[in-house]
Parts: C-alpha cells; structure tokens; sequence
C-alpha cells in the first residue's frame, strides 16, 4: 500500500515547501495515527513522511490504531494527525487531500511560529475566555471556504492552549457525523457539542460565538452601539472596496471598511484566480490575504457588519449597522452580486440542506453515484454539471430553453460525457422535508409535469445585484438592477459612488479593482472641491 503512494510530492510541490518551510522557527512534533488497510491512513502516512523529508524542524512520528501512544491520546478516529501534541489541542482528522493540505501547512506554520490568523482585536476578547472550548470544524478536500475556518480554529488553540481544542474534521471520512448534525454543506462548526452552523466566519465574529456557543444573528441583535465620525464609509470588502479603501486612506481621507461577512468578496472562494495581472494564477484566498493587508495600513476593516439603514441630513450621511453608527461625507457602494434564486417552492428552506449555490463547496457530499441535477444553461452551469460528473456524481442539467448559453468547448464537453440535459423545463419546486428528495420540473412547451427524485439541486442561473442599500437610497438602478455610475464612479447622488459587480458590467477582478480605485479618487476630489457647487 505504501508504495502506491511513494513520492506523493511532485518536485514542484517539494520546492514550494521547501522554501515555505523557510520561515518555520521551532521544532514542530507531529504525531499521525493510523490503522492497517486503509487506504487513507497510508495516503497520510505517506505524505506526513515526505513533508517531514523536507525539512529537520519537522518531527514525524507514526502509531498505529490499538498501539500505546494511540491509546493515551485517546485517539479513535484513522488517520489523525496531532500537531505539536506537546504544546496544543490541534487534530485533523481524516487524510489532508485538496484544500485540507492548504490547512495542514499552515497548522505546521503556525505552531512552529505560536502564530494565529486572528485579529488583534479578536485574540484580545480570547484572553478573556475563562471556559474550556471544544471547537470542531467540519471541512471536505473541495471546500474553498474550509481552510480559513479551519485556521479560525487552530488559531484559537494557538492564542489558548490552555482552554481550547481544536479538530479539524474531514467529512466525508467521518459520515457518522453528518448524520448527527445533518451535514450537508461546509465548513460547519461545533463548538462544545452545539452546532453553530455553517460558513465562514470573520475573525471577531468566530470568537464572539466560542463566547456566546451560539450562532452570530444570535449575539449582535441590532442595538445603538460605537459612533464612529470619517470621511467615507466604503460598504463590502471585496477586491473594489479594499482597492478604494487603499486609494481613500492614501489620499488622506479618514476611511472605514464595513463588510456583512468576511472581506474577499467572491474572490474568497475562487480556488485559483488565473491571470490577474501580476499573476498568471493565484489561490483567490491568497490575493485577498494580500489585498487585505494593504487596505488595512489605509483604512479600519469591520467584517460581519451589516448595513441596517442609511440616512442623510444636512450634508451628513448617517450610516447605522448592526454594532456602531457611522457619520461620514461620503459612501462607496461596492457590494457586489450574489447567486440569483431560482424563486422556487421549497428552495429557501432547504438551503444548505442539499439545495446548493456551490458545487465545488458542496459537490464531495455527493461523489460515488449520487443523484444530482444543475440548473442554468450559462458556463457556471455547464462547468458545475461537468465537475459533479466528474467526481462520480450522477448529474443531469436541467435548462429552460433548448438551447444553453455556454462557450461551445463545454457543450462539447457535456456531449463527449454524455451527459442528460432536461429541455425547456423549469423548476416548480424542490421536494423534501429536512433534506433534498426530488424536483418537480415543469415543460414550458407543453406544460407537462416531470418529478426526478434527487438527492442535491445545485442552482447556477447567473447573479444578480446587491442594490438593497443602493434602493435605499433611492439611486438610479439599470433595468437589471444595478448601479447607474459614470466613468468617474458617480451615482445619481452626489457623494454617493459605486464599484465593482454592483455595476454590472463585465464582472472581473481587475475591473472591480480599477473601479474602486476610481471611485475612492473622484471621492477625494469631490469631497475637497464639491463639483455639484460647481456651475
Ligand atoms: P449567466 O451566463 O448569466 O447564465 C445564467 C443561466 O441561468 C442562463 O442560461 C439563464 O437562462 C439561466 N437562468 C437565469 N435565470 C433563470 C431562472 N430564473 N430559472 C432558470 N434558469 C435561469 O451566468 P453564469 O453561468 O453564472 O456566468 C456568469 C458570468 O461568469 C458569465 O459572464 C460567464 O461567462 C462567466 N463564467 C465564465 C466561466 C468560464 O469558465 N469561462 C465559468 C463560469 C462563469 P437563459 O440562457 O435562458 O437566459
């Protein structure tokens, strides 16, 4: 079995690694548990043992199930692997493929370095944590939002060895739970045995939850909180907000960043982003980190805040959110676009419950000859239908035309895989009770009723805008619903600026970016030299 897996790192890999293990600085224990037979364990086995080839500041030790070692720890689960045993409660458990490799380096790095992904803000309330804390943090190798969750909790582990124990749990290895939290989307977080729910969570709010062992809506309920006074307030924290809040700082204007979830924007969960400029390909997690942390030396980030409402008076707008309230001069709108709804009966419901908007987030639950359909004719469709196929999905696409949208190479590409696609139908409405049962689709032609039984719908039928501020505020809006701005970022609203997917427009990062950037400058001058005064 070992040798099915011998030199698991391409050369390349062994060079990235090599130089990433540059910056370890103390000796990293690490301890792999495994059992005979199965193939998991002998994938981890093999890898742990050639990471630890790479470099002398890594100690690889390898028990098996039953052994001495196994018992002591209390390990019950193959393969598990403890890092720095010695010093901290971190588990993975289940073999670290896909992105979990991601979250197994950066566990390493991190206990060599004790160093967290926290905020400074957030590690400060840590300190004040007086209970222990069993976080689990349920994650699957195709999960792009996983990794960050994950090192949320190792992080913790790390700022409190003392109180909190972290496991990072492979799902698919581990189906027992799924059944016991009715697991179908992740990452999903349990923290003391009590189900927090699913996503990613900004740093400050995933501590505030080890605090309250309960989901976030629960903890911040909308209150008159801070008053914080600035020039602009940029509201979302992708990469056309970060970019104006670089571009305001600079300028010289006091700048807020407020984000209803955690910054990044769809870029977060883009596993590789390819030819942004200055990249020919890059991990969407690692730009945004790079953004990120240049927007933060211009401009104060708050992640997991949301817009309650927006008011303007004699020049002031007054901004209020669900934790402060904001008085500033300016506003840059840049909330992006979220997943269209198919508006269907049962869809909202069964959200997270089999009915997906992400097939590569959620696709691993159901490899290995589950039923599952797409919907949409566009390229997110074609290509979500073939990454399901290709992991063994049994997928059809449904369309509700006779004909899709997508580039001819992935038409092709569905043919050559010989792939259903149901014509002109739609769906009337997603069946089942606490999971995902079936579609009732109706034929446009000639009505008729089909009922499929299904175990996932995975609804990829195109965006549409974040515009609920922009109503708000009574903006002109395009047909579609998103922001009318000029070649300088103006709205139909003086000091109010747009950017980015909000827009419409061709919805690429490099666009997003060189709008926020526009409009942070236009702000600036405006906001010095008032261009509506102007004749
Ligand atoms: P899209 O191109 O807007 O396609 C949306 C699809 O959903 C269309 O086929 C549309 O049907 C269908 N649809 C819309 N509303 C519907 C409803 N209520 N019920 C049923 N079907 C509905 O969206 P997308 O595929 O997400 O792509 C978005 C952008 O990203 C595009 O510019 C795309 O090219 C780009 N993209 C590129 C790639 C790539 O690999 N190059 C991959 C993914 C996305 P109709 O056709 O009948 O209008």
């Amino acid at each position: 079995m070992d040798k099915e897996f011998s030199n698991i790192l391409p050369e390349e890999t062994k060079q990235i690694l090599r130089d990433t293990f540059k910056d370890l600085k103390d000796n990293v224990l690490i301890e792999v548990f495994i059992k005979e037979d199965d193939q998991f364990s002998a994938f981890t086995s093999e890898l742990l043992k050639g990471i630890a080839a790479l470099t002398d500041k890594i100690d690889a030790k390898f028990y098996k199930a039953g052994s001495d070692t196994a018992k002591k720890r209390g390990i019950k689960r193959f393969p598990t692997i403890l890092i720095s045993p010695d010093k901290y409660k971190i588990s993975l458990i289940g073999a670290p493929l896909g992105e979990e490799g991601r979250t197994l380096i950066m566990a390493i790095l991190l206990a060599s370095t004790s160093g967290t992904i926290l905020s400074v803000s957030a590690l400060k309330k840590l300190s004040e944590l007086k209970e222990p804390r069993r976080i689990q943090v349920f994650v699957s190798p195709t999960c792009p939002y996983c990794p960050q969750q994950a090192l949320n909790s190792i992080s913790a582990a790390i700022a409190r060895p003392d109180l909190i124990t972290a496991e990072v749990i492979e799902m698919y290895e581990n189906r027992d739970y799924m059944d016991k939290y009715h697991i179908v989307t992740v990452p999903f977080t349990v923290i003391n045995d009590v189900p927090i729910g699913t996503g990613l969570k900004p740093a400050e709010i995933f501590v505030e939850e080890l605090f309250s062992v309960s989901s976030a809506e629960k903890i911040f309920a909308p209150k008159e909180g801070e008053k914080i006074d600035v020039d602009i307030v940029i509201i979302g924290g992708g990469p056309a907000g970060l970019t104006a809040g670089i571009y305001a700082g600079r300028s010289g204007l006091k700048t807020v960043i407020i984000e209803k979830t955690a910054a990044g924007g769809q870029v977060l969960v883009t596993p590789v982003v390819e030819n942004y400029p200055g990249f020919t390909q890059i991990a969407g997690r690692t730009l945004v980190d790079i953004m990120y942390q240049q927007a933060l030396q211009y401009s104060h980030i708050f992640e997991g805040e949301d817009v309650v409402s927006i008011k303007k008076s004699s020049g002031t707008f007054e901004i209020k959110t669900n934790r402060r309230i904001y008085t500033t001069k300016g506003i840059i709108i840049a909330t992006g676009a979220e997943h269209r709804k198919l508006d269907a009966s049962g869809e909202k419901h069964l959200a997270g419950r089999g009915v997906s908007y992400c097939a590569t987030c959620d696709g691993y639950f159901y490899k290995d000859g589950k039923r599952v359909v797409v919907i949409g004719g566009g390229n997110t469709a074609v290509t979500d239908t073939l990454y399901l196929h290709s992991i063994g999905a049994k997928v059809s696409l449904v369309h509700r035309r006779d004909r899709l949208r997508a580039e001819q190479f992935l038409q092709k590409s569905l043919e050559d895989n010989k792939i259903p696609v149901l014509w002109n139908y739609v769906v009337k409405e997603i069946i089942g009770k606490n999971e995902v049962h079936g579609v009732r689709l109706q034929n446009v032609k000639d009505n008729s009723i089909k009922v499929l039984e299904v175990d996932a719908v995975f609804v990829a039928i195109g965006y549409v805008p974040n515009n609920e501020l922009a109503k708000m505020l009574n903006l002109a809006l395009d047909d579609e619903g998103y922001i009318k701005a000029d070649n300088k970022q103006r709205t139909s609203m003086p000091l109010v600026y747009a950017a980015g997917d909000v827009t419409g427009g061709i919805k690429q990062i490099a666009t997003a970016v060189g709008q926020g950037a526009i409009a942070a400058v236009t702000a600036f001058e405006d906001i010095s030299s008032p261009y509506w005064k102007k004749e």
